[in-house]
């Protein structure tokens, strides 16, 4: 049986599974360099023994999906770093590095999530690179790249706005793998609750995805305070799979300001009520790490 048939079955059945936490953040933590324009992107080149390390750290966790630190590796965000020529080779390293710590860690079946960003991330995009053509041909190509790795399943993560998750979901989708929808969510200054670029609303942006295509939608890299909220509208707009996994902290590029970060007990806590809520997969984004994905394992049944 395939990983993912693995995973599927257990959905299906009404059982939960545990995604890892943040890849780029627990980087971070460990004393990686983050470049200022491509994030993690240069770690798997620099420091693959630390990128493996994360990973592995999950597994031994408990989680069941992991997810290669390819989010920095979209083609926009190395052609603004300068990396842009080191696309492929990239890519392809750091699946190996999450299939080289899975087969080092793993007793029990793990998933691996190729990561596509339809974001730039970065404090300033590189002007008149994303028009369509162009956005959707990067992301064909990562998303080619990754199954061709190795990766058991795509998840597109921070979807900010309608143009460009569509573009990326139909890219991905492309590729025949499972797609997972990572949606993020963050306020106005009014206090109402948007998809990042605050010009669509949550529920306005998983109607016009989710026809594209998606095997389970997720509020992803949105604040712990706001995640509850957010999955509440989620679970109104898309009737298929549910997940979360929400950060917690600040992002100051390049670098994710711990402090304030939950602690591994509060965050189970709301994980609890996400599950009733109707949650199926759960895991964490910028500022959860293993602490924290053992925690949920030890307190919510994984
Ligand atoms: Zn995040």
């Amino acid at each position: 049986m395939g990983i993912y048939t693995f995973l599927e079955q257990k959905l299906q059945a009404g059982q939960t599974v545990l995604l890892d936490g943040a890849t780029g953040t627990e980087l971070e933590k460990r004393g990686v360099p983050m470049n200022s324009r491509a994030w993690t992107a240069e770690a798997v080149f620099s420091c693959p023994e630390v990128v493996q390390a994360v990973h592995r750290d999950y597994i031994l966790a408990g989680a069941e999906v992991i997810t290669v630190n390819s989010f920095s590796l979209a083609k926009h965000m190395l052609l603004f770093a300068g990396l842009s020529g080191q696309f492929r080779q990239l890519n392809e390293a750091a699946v190996r590095l999450a299939i080289e710590a899975r087969a080092q860690a793993a007793t029990t079946p793990v998933a691996i999530a190729g990561s596509i960003a339809p974001t730039t991330f970065c404090l300033e995009p590189a002007k008149g690179y994303l028009q369509r053509a162009e956005a959707f041909a990067g992301y064909a190509e990562q998303a080619e790249i990754l199954c061709q790795a190795g990766v058991d399943l795509l998840i597109i993560e921070m979807i900010s706005d309608i143009e460009q998750g569509s573009l990326a979901v139909q890219a991905a989708c492309g590729t025949g793998l499972p797609v997972w929808l990572g949606f993020s969510c963050r306020r106005t200054a009014a206090g109402r609750l948007m998809l990042w670029d605050r010009g669509h609303t949550l529920s306005e942006g998983v109607d016009a995805i989710g026809k594209i295509g998606g095997s389970a939608a997720f509020i992803m890299h949105t604040d712990v305070v706001d995640a509850t909220l957010a999955f509440a509208e989620l679970k109104k707009a898309w009737s298929g799979t549910l997940g979360i996994y929400a950060h917690s902290g600040v992002f100051v590029m390049p670098n994710w300001q711990f402090n304030d970060v939950i602690s591994p007990e509060e965050y189970a806590l709301e994980a609890g009520v996400w599950l009733e809520m109707g949650a199926q997969i759960i895991g964490g984004c910028c500022g959860i790490g293993p602490a924290h994905i053992g925690e949920l394992k030890k307190r919510c049944g994984f």
